[in-house]
């Protein structure tokens, strides 16, 4: 789950892509940290990574062969690297936002400013990388309390669209992770409201009505089936509250029987009625 925001190059559009994501982890209720940091753009990113590179070839006897492999292909990502020893070894190494052209500094300054502003807490982590390429300047992360694996993240990569043979883009995105999250949430799905059940009587004209009970905020599902004994097994076991019985005697008068599922009782009115008391 996810959002994307292109054409904009400033910090507005990082500040805005965090916030959304911030207020949609608010919504779901997990309690949550965020960590953010600056990679920089190609030019202050690849003088760093020399540096980076430098410092890690010092140290190549204590890293794991994972970082050893990634040395050569994409050095940001030995900071990233979960093995302990290599956490301890590359606690020294240098630090990116130091590194940061004046441009790249700018910007970054202006997102943290940006997300002061909008009251969302946050922590700088240097050692936040994003695995992947083609990410630059922003990057971000947002953990659940006590949970290794972030539960949302994303950044700017404003060179990708253009990389996959698009338009020379800029964009800044994030991704929830459903799976990590799930767990996390108090998930009881409310009892939908209305199954409305034709009884074999036609049902043209049962639509608009569904829709009429949809506007006004509740759900509401047609049962397609033909029997009006099958069709109330199947409202009970989806747990509907109630059923609407649309059958030939209402259609004929325009009233709707609405039956409590849990009660048994119901009650016939005219749709005009029922419509208004929701
Ligand atoms: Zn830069
Ligand atoms: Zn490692």
């Amino acid at each position: 789950m996810g959002a994307e925001y292109f054409g904009d190059q400033t910090s507005f559009a990082d500040i805005e892509i965090i916030s959304l994501c911030a207020s949609a982890l608010n919504k779901l209720g997990p309690d949550y940290e965020l960590k953010i940091n600056s990679i920089g753009c190609p030019v202050c990113r690849s003088e760093y990574e020399k540096k980076l590179k430098a410092f890690a070839e010092k140290k190549i006897d204590g890293l794991c062969d994972d970082c050893r492999d990634r040395l050569g292909v994409n050095p940001l990502r030995i900071l990233d690297c979960k093995v302990e020893s290599c956490g301890k070894i590359l606690s020294g190494a240098p630090d990116v936002s130091e590194a940061l052209c004046p441009d790249c500094a700018d910007n970054f300054t202006e997102i943290r400013r940006g997300l002061n502003d909008r009251q969302i807490s946050f922590t700088p982590d240097v050692r936040l990388v994003r695995g992947l390429d083609y990410y630059n300047g922003c990057v971000f992360e947002f953990y659940a309390k006590g949970a290794r694996d972030a539960i949302a993240a994303g950044g700017r990569y404003d060179g990708l669209v253009k990389l996959l043979g698009g338009e020379d883009v800029p964009a800044v995105g994030f991704a929830i992770g459903v799976d990590r999250i799930m767990p996390l949430i108090d998930f009881t799905p409310e009892k939908p409201d209305y199954m409305i059940v034709s009884a074999g009587a036609p049902m043209d004209g049962l639509t608009a009505f569904a829709d009429e009970i949809r506007g006004a905020g509740k759900v509401c599902v047609i049962s397609s089936k033909p029997k009006l004994k099958n069709a109330l097994k199947e409202a009970s076991a989806a747990s509907f509250r109630f059923a609407l019985i649309m059958g030939e005697d209402e259609i004929k008068n325009m009233t709707v029987t609405v039956r409590d599922m849990v009660s048994g009782e119901q009650e016939t009115l005219s749709r005009k009625e029922f419509l208004k008391r929701l």
